[in-house]
């Protein structure tokens, strides 16, 4: 019998830990941390993610606004933004939504944030801190895997792990973080030869790769952890066929499409000892994250250690 690895439930114990941390900086540094998101055009996904980090913000008591610039800003008009930003006391995490208009230069407005307020971790050098083993921001939704893994006491340290995909924002430092915690590390890609291969391998395999249920039975060693980070909208019937058991098939034909992670969600709950579900495993973890991260940095930037209060 496999275990689901509640993302949810993990999410609201870290959120119940942001709340002394919030009061500690409240009641010692005379204010709550400041996360500042920046959100540029229209984009109705990012819109929807942006709401729902500025909601839990507000609801932990987290000052939080939302810049939200014109689609037709330019990049030099958004440096200046972030500048601001940047130079402004009561504002300790700066978050710019991606993706942005493809005409800014993204790599110059993310290079451009204080690395002590880039809480998405995606600066290089709060990558470079993540990679020399150094304290720092650390991105959120591998951060946010390293929780749920913890929390359950799954063992990492000797674990040989496998983490397919290896943006800036998931695969790289997953696998870095992965690694700090004593796991032999594989990264794995579109080059990667022999995947299923390289996957059986896994006690925990990580997949953050963004194609619907690729992650298939053969590529599961019995009794892996498998982490799913996938989020991929599935709108062919044929597709859904593949992936989808008859109950939820029903629900696909009731709504034209349903979300799946990289992983089959029938093999995986076949096959491996614990597992993430999409949804409700790895995605509630990264605006907890978030929140931890605003904090950490509030923290920091006010010199004030949670063992003060
Ligand atoms: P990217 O597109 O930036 O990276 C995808 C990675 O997967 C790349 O490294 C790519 O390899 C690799 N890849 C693509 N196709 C294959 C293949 N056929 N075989 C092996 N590797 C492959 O995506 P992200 O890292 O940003 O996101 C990955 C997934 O995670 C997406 O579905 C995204 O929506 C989701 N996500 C979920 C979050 C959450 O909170 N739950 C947060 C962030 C992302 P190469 O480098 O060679 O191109």
């Amino acid at each position: 019998m496999s275990q689901l690895l509640d993302g949810n439930a993990v999410r609201d114990q870290i959120k119940a830990e942001c709340r002394p941390r919030i009061e500690c900086l409240l009641a010692h540094a005379g204010r709550a941390p400041g996360l500042a998101v920046v959100l540029v055009g229209e984009n109705p996904a990012s819109q929807v993610y942006v709401r729902s980090k500025t909601k839990t913000a507000a609801e932990l008591g987290i000052y939080s606004e939302t810049i939200t610039p014109d689609a037709s800003i330019t990049t030099d008009e958004l440096l200046q933004q972030i500048q601001v930003l940047n130079s402004r006391p009561e504002i300790d995490a700066i978050l710019v939504q991606l993706p942005l208009p493809s005409h800014i230069a993204e790599q110059t407005i993310l290079l451009a944030v204080a690395p002590e307020k880039d809480v998405d971790g995606f600066h290089p050098y709060n990558m470079g801190l993540l990679a020399t083993g150094r304290p720092g921001l650390r991105p959120c939704t591998p951060a946010g895997i390293i929780q749920l893994l913890k929390r359950y006491q799954l063992p990492i340290s000797g674990r040989h792990a496998v983490v397919v995909g290896r943006s800036t924002i998931v695969g790289k430092p997953m696998a870095f973080l992965l690694l700090a915690e004593n796991a032999t590390v594989t990264i794995c890609h579109s080059r990667t030869r022999d995947l299923e291969d390289v996957c059986r391998q896994a006690d925990i395999l990580v997949a953050a790769i963004g194609r619907a249920a690729l992650i298939t039975g053969t590529y599961i060693k019995p009794g892996a952890v498998v982490v799913d980070v996938g989020m991929n909208q599935v709108t062919d019937p044929a597709e859904a066929e593949r992936i989808f058991r008859p109950d939820r098939l029903a629900a696909f034909a009731k709504r034209g499409s349903m979300l799946v992670g990289d992983v089959h969600p029938g093999d995986v709950e076949r096959l491996a000892s614990a597992y993430t579900p999409v949804p409700g495993g790895v995605g509630p973890l990264t605006i907890a994250m978030l929140m931890q991260n605003t904090i950490e940095a509030a923290e920091r930037r006010t010199g004030l250690p949670p063992s003060q209060c």
